[in-house]
């Protein structure tokens, strides 16, 4: 079987990761890549956007009635946002780890806002929380053709079967 079909039947799970414009102007960018990929993760597609309205009030739709969401949308819609898509086994729940709490006072030193934020309106970085939202917020801020297929030559020393 080829090799692409090995691979997405044990390991191609996404998910959709964005470094919110705090950690854009902090330049946090290069060292929050380099954790997903030192973990052992491919990056699918990434892209520096400034977003629309309309795509940050659908990005938090599910927020619509909190007291904090017409300042989170200004915050994200003001940019840059670095939009990305990861790919590996278990991606969705790992990068979650990976980033911490949502509140990065409770969020564990080692995790990406736990090292790299205080305020809970200034946490550094989105991730997708299921592997349903995953593909919601991949379709919604990335086309299709804009998800990249390739073949990582680490991938074979990361998987013990591919
Ligand atoms: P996440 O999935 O961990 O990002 O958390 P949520 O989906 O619950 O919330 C989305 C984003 O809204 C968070 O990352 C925060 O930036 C923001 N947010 C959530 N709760 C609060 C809050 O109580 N106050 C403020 N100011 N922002 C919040
Ligand atoms: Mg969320």
């Amino acid at each position: 079987r080829s090799y692409f079909l090995r691979w997405s039947m044990h390991c191609s799970e996404r998910t959709f990761v964005a470094i919110k414009p705090d950690g854009v102007h902090r330049g946090l960018m290069g060292r929050i890549i380099a954790r997903l990929e030192d973990k052992g993760y491919s990056i699918v597609a990434l892209k520096l956007i400034k977003p629309s309205k309309t795509l940050a009030e659908s990005h938090y739709e599910a927020l619509q009635s909190k007291p904090f969401f017409a300042d989170l949308v200004a915050f994200i819609t003001s940019g840059p946002v670095c939009a990305m898509v990861w790919e590996g086994k278990d991606v969705v729940a790992q990068v979650r780890k990976l980033i911490g709490n949502t509140d990065p006072l409770t969020s564990a030193p080692g995790t990406i806002r736990g090292d790299f934020g205080v305020d809970i309106g200034r946490n550094i970085i989105h991730a997708s929380d299921s592997i349903s939202s995953a593909k919601r917020e991949i379709e919604l801020w990335f086309h299709t053709q804009d998800l990249i297929e390739w073949n990582p030559t680490l991938h074979e020393w990361i998987y013990e079967k591919v």
